[in-house]
């Protein structure tokens, strides 16, 4: 058995246990599989292992690769985005996890206009109010999230966070439940267009946290795929 195979089949195992600890549906919290740095061979052989779902961080790597992958798989796009990279998007991604400023959902949507069509996104929380970190503050959420719906061609689904790094996932929690917490407060809101569906959180070392609190998606790079050099 290949190793990645190996990994997908544990951590599919991990999901669900955590799913069962919480009375979750393991349907309902989805495996992103963060494949940046790593080559089109590994993730058509992490595809052939039952992964269908992938998620990029850098445009140019993104469109290098994505014409190399030879399976169909799902893309998703993670990483920070700059305005004038959305174009090498349009199409391409079946939901954009990193939006976090008006400019840019302004791009996604004039974009997505020039084929017809609606780009489902993220709004991206800065819920641990790190300089170092892209996301909206908390602060602006709610008129960050008026503005963006009222934009013709995108469709917010819900938020994604990347929240401080602890060796403890334990010490991550207050971070997944904030944005757990500001979800339900925006979906309480009832801005026309907005579905607060989506949690995005957790990574490899903490997405069993995350699913306790809520994630719909977990964004798994290193247990998948190994260290990335
Ligand atoms: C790389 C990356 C991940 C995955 O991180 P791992 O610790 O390798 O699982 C998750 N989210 C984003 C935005 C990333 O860029």
């Amino acid at each position: 058995m290949s190793s990645i195979r190996n990994n997908i089949d544990q951590i599919r195992a991990r999901i669900a246990a955590a799913c069962a600890n919480s009375g979750r549906n393991p349907a309902d919290a989805r495996l992103v599989a963060a494949s940046k740095v790593k080559p089109a061979e590994l993730i058509d052989e992490a595809f052939a292992a039952g992964q269908q779902l992938f998620g990029e961080s850098y445009v140019q790597e993104f469109r290098d690769k994505e014409a190399s992958v030879h399976s169909p798989v799902e893309w998703h796009f993670i990483g920070a985005l700059q305005s004038n990279k959305v174009k090498y998007l349009r199409g391409k991604v079946e939901l954009i996890h990193s939006v976090d400023r008006l400019s840019l959902a302004r791009e996604i949507s004039r974009q997505w206009g020039k084929i017809d069509a609606v780009a489902p996104i993220l709004l991206q929380v800065n819920v641990g109010d790190e300089n170092s970190k892209a996301g909206c503050a908390i602060a602006e959420l709610s008129e960050l999230t008026k503005k963006i719906a009222a934009l013709p061609h995108l469709q917010i689904r819900g938020l994604m966070c990347l929240p401080p790094y602890f060796d403890d996932p334990e010490q991550v929690r207050p971070f997944f439940r904030q944005l757990r917490e500001l979800a339900a407060k925006i979906d309480a809101e009832q801005i026309p267009g907005v579905i607060m569906k989506e949690l995005s959180m957790g990574m490899s070392g903490d997405f069993e946290v995350a699913i306790e609190e809520g994630a719909t998606l977990v964004r798994i790079g290193t247990a998948i795929f190994g260290e990335r050099d």
